[in-house]
């Protein structure tokens, strides 16, 4: 037997961004424990705006676990937030995902470090030098001193704990960075995104530095931080073709407001039409095209219309679980042969 510490983690009632909540369990297994081994938790909703005083408990529903590298047998458990009578809670934007492995996200979440509400890197008046050197930029003048330090780390512990995190860059703005995360069913994806932000948050707090993941946390000539979120279903990579294409495009066209009610507060101010952005009441789509919502790779049409399409209209601060539910349910709306 030995004592393992659980890391009960969860997503709490802020609106319009949720914020991430956690508290440690300790409890004693012969192993690493799985999934089933975990019990489910409790705790206040009042103090999380998931509940009202008077009847304030939630429950905490394990729905996946990853080892935590920076603890001796820490355990990040991931939570759904449940009803006491097992129903989802209104907050739980998870259960309504209709989830399918076939179904695979991608998503590239950019984000800001930043210093005391400044991004990092920033001059404490002013501006740095304006935007062009710091995309995928190397060198003091560009990254500065901390910010691969901490990226290079939370890499290391997204793959430790079993997160497939695919890669890094340094983004268009300074202070500002990307990771990618893909996964193979939403549901699996969308948790494991959380939970690097989740790593990347807590690595950051011994840096005193946070993440800003506001869409447009600097106005002016600087880009704003989106989420692009990359989809393909089993069909669109095995049949497409250019009739069921342009189906799905026409009920995302339809449905453009609804995509943007859960991509994300504040998107107008970064869906502007400017810094490779559509802007926001409008719905195109393009070949490799950055100023487009929906961006078709290559890939797909050297391959007759089959296998991914990016989203560029979700933003760093959209919930994963909420845009990969939308997207699904527009999916769902084309008929397929
Ligand atoms: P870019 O910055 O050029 O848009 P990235 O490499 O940052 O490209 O992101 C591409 C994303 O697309 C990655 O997250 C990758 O995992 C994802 N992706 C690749 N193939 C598929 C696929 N078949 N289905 C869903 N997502 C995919
Ligand atoms: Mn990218
Ligand atoms: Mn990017
Ligand atoms: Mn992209």
């Amino acid at each position: 037997m030995a004592k393992y510490k659980l890391e009960y983690i969860w997503l709490d009632g802020y609106e319009p961004v949720a914020n991430l909540r956690g508290k440690t369990l300790v409890k004693d297994f012969d192993s690493f424990p799985t999934l089933e081994m975990l019990p489910k938790w409790g705790f206040d909703g009042s103090s999380t705006r998931q509940a009202e005083g008077h009847s304030s408990d939630c429950v905490l529903k394990p729905i996946a676990c990853y080892p935590d590298s920076t603890k001796t047998n820490g355990v990040l458990v991931l939570n759904e937030v449940m009803h006491p009578d097992g129903t989802p809670h209104s907050t739980n934007a998870r259960a309504t995902i209709l989830d399918d492995p076939g179904t695979w996200f991608g998503f590239e979440q950019e984000y800001f470090f930043t210093v005391d509400g400044r991004p990092l890197g920033f001059p404490k008046e002013g501006y740095p030098a304006p935007q062009g050197e710091y995309y995928t930029g190397v060198g003091y003048k560009n990254v500065g001193d901390l910010a691969r330090e901490i990226v290079d780390k939370h890499l290391d512990l997204c793959l430790d704990a079993g997160i497939n995190h695919e890669g890094i860059n340094a983004e268009v703005a300074k202070g500002q960075w990307e990771f990618q995360i893909f996964g193979k069913g939403p549901k699996k994806a969308a948790d494991e995104l959380w939970m690097a932000r989740y790593l990347l948050m807590r690595l950051c707090e011994s840096y005193g530095i946070d993440v800003e993941f506001h869409c447009k946390p600097i106005r002016g000539d600087w880009n704003g931080s989106g989420m692009h979120s990359n989809f393909s279903t089993a069909y669109m990579r095995e049949v497409g073709g250019k009739e069921y294409f342009e189906a799905l495009m026409a009920a995302f066209d339809k449905y453009k407001n609804e995509h943007i009610a859960v991509y994300g507060p504040d998107n107008h101010l970064r869906l502007t039409g400017l810094h490779e952005t559509q802007s926001i009441d409008k719905f195109n789509y393009g070949l490799a095209n950055r100023g487009a919502s929906i961006r078709i790779p290559h890939s797909f049409m050297d391959n007759n219309y089959r296998g991914y399409l990016e989203d560029r209209r979700p933003n760093s601060a959209g919930d994963p679980y909420k845009i990969a539910s939308r997207i699904l349910q527009t999916i769902a709306t084309v008929p397929t042969k």
